[in-house]
């Protein structure tokens, strides 16, 4: 099998494996084939990464933060020597086209490892003097943290977890998706190679029920979960039962408005960006695209031109764009939702179909799709697909547009294109939204935080905002008088 690792889950820094666990298959999208065989954690394999955790951090967070931040530096620049191998890994995990692992996703991984061990430096508390007395504050480590990882970016997810929580003096054990289990274990090596204690980062894998299991361990101290938003009630549920910390980053239906003095190749290009990368398995994307009524035709005209020129194909490929969906189940997922766009009257403007020859045999592939004259109450409106397809929606006025765009449960990301800045602040207040962008789309570096309101999430990853969601705040009051005390 050719992405076979060492074994199945890296624990206290080597490979570790128990076959008792329940088989995982790693399936590769582009053909079906099976390139990898793991097993799922046993519970004597998730006491032993706590074990481990456990015991790496207290020797962590000894250490000058300069050392700690060096060690992340490190490991960054270990990732960008490996780009090429890490990216063809991507691209085996999830399928995705390596055009696109080769610049977004162990780059961003190391983008925030670079990031934040600058930040480890910068963690400090306040002095707040209090007449004759004064108190401090210090930003304390909670301990073990858990990552749960979706499938689409399984390198920059397990990236974006594990940088804040070392460089705020935590250990993580990471759970990828049992989708995508191969890239995690590479970034497991590299943290050891960069000098990280042993147990500092661990990998095990596993379904649901062994994420279940290590986000209620007696020893977690906090969850840190990217997947769905039903996964998400369960997690957070059952961290409050335990009155852990977390950070969900959930799913979307995010608006992307286009007014009619839009930039309309930018327009086009952030929806196409923001529909059709990844084969559209991202959570910010704009899936609901408002184009208003005066630029409706041009803009869905001009779409359909560009879009046609995406060339889907083998992953492998450098100049493939659009590789195939992670998995069959996906695929199966995608296609029955074209099929309700089509039952429940949406007009398909292209795509919508399985790719034929024999390159598309036995991959997970679907075609770009776009459906336009969508109306609010449609279910390809208010789902999350998961999948490239997009829905373009007519509207006339800003008021209805903006109440519209917030008429949606979700509340990850948001879109705006004009060239009226005073309207393009107005409705990105106006928007129920983490993030919303101006005349782009889908942008995420790492200085700046990411998350979601509303059922899209808590928390957020990234920027300075991060550091507060892996550490907690200890107050130290310091008398220098007597204690004045009635009894
Ligand atoms: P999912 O919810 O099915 O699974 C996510 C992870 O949770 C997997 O590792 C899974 O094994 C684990 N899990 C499942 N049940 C669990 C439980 N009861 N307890 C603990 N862990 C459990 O999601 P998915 O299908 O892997 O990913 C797609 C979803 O992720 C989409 O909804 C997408 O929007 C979302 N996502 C969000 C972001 C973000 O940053 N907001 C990024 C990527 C993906």
């Amino acid at each position: 099998m050719k992405a076979q690792p060492t074994a199945s889950h890296f624990i206290n820094g080597e490979y570790v494996e128990d076959t008792a666990g329940k088989v995982i298959e790693c399936v590769y999208a582009a053909d079906g084939s099976v390139i990898a065989r793991l097993h799922g954690a046993t519970p004597a394999i998730i006491d032993r990464a706590f074990t481990a955790a456990l015991e790496a951090q207290k020797v962590w967070a000894s250490w000058l933060p300069v050392e700690r931040a060096r060690v992340l530096r490190r490991a960054a620049d270990i990732i960008r020597e490996r780009n090429e191998d890490l990216s063809e890994l991507e691209t085996l995990d999830t399928g995705k086209a390596i055009q696109e692992t080769l610049v977004a996703d162990a780059t961003s991984g190391a983008d925030a490892l670079e990031w934040f061990s600058a930040q480890a430096h910068s963690l400090s508390g306040e002095s707040v003097p209090l007449g004759t007395d004064f108190a401090y504050t210090v930003r304390e480590p909670l301990g073990v943290c858990v990552g749960i990882g979706a499938w689409n970016y399984p390198t920059q997810i397990a990236c974006w977890k594990a940088a804040p929580a070392l460089a705020c003096g935590n250990a993580m054990i990471f759970k990828p998706s049992e989708l995508t289990p191969l890239c995690a274990l590479k970034l497991a090596e590299i943290f050891i190679e960069a000098g990280a204690p042993k147990g500092l980062f661990n990998v095990v894998q596993g379904y649901g029920d062994v994420g279940a299991a290590l986000s209620t361990h007696k020893d977690c101290a906090k969850v840190s979960l990217t997947g769905s938003v039903p996964t998400g009630g369960k997690v957070y549920a059952s961290a409050a039962a335990g009155m852990r910390h977390v950070t969900m980053e959930l799913g979307g239906k995010s608006p992307m408005i286009v007014f009619d003095d839009a930039d309309l190749e930018d327009a086009i290009g952030g929806a196409m960006l923001g529909n059709f990368y990844s084969t559209g398995q991202i959570c910010s994307n704009g899936t609901r695209v408002f184009v208003q009524r005066g630029l409706y035709g041009r803009f869905l005209q001009r779409l359909a031109e560009r879009t046609a020129t995406i060339r889907i194909g083998d992953p492998l490929d450098p100049e493939t764009h659009l590789g195939p969906l992670v998995s069959k189940a996906q695929r199966e997922k995608v296609l029955s939702y074209i099929d309700k766009g089509k039952a429940e009257g949406a007009r398909l403007v292209l795509g919508g179909d399985v790719p034929s020859g024999t390159l598309f045999d036995k991959g997970f592939y679907v075609t770009p799709t776009v459906f336009a004259d969508v109306t609010d109450d449609m279910t390809i409106a208010r789902e999350e697909i998961f999948g490239p397809v997009m829905a373009v929606l007519p509207f006339d006025d800003e008021d209805e547009v903006v109440s519209r765009a917030n008429a949606t449960p979700f509340g990850l990301a948001a879109g705006v294109f004009t060239q009226d800045i005073t309207r393009a602040h107005r409705v990105a207040a106006s928007l129920q939204a983490g993030i919303c962008w101006i005349n782009t789309y889908n942008l995420t570096p790492v200085e700046i935080p990411f998350g979601g309101v509303k059922q899209s999430g808590l928390g957020r990853e990234n920027g300075k905002a991060a550091m507060a969601f892996y550490s907690q705040l200890k107050t130290i009051h310091v008398a220098l008088g007597k204690v004045d005390s009635p009894y």
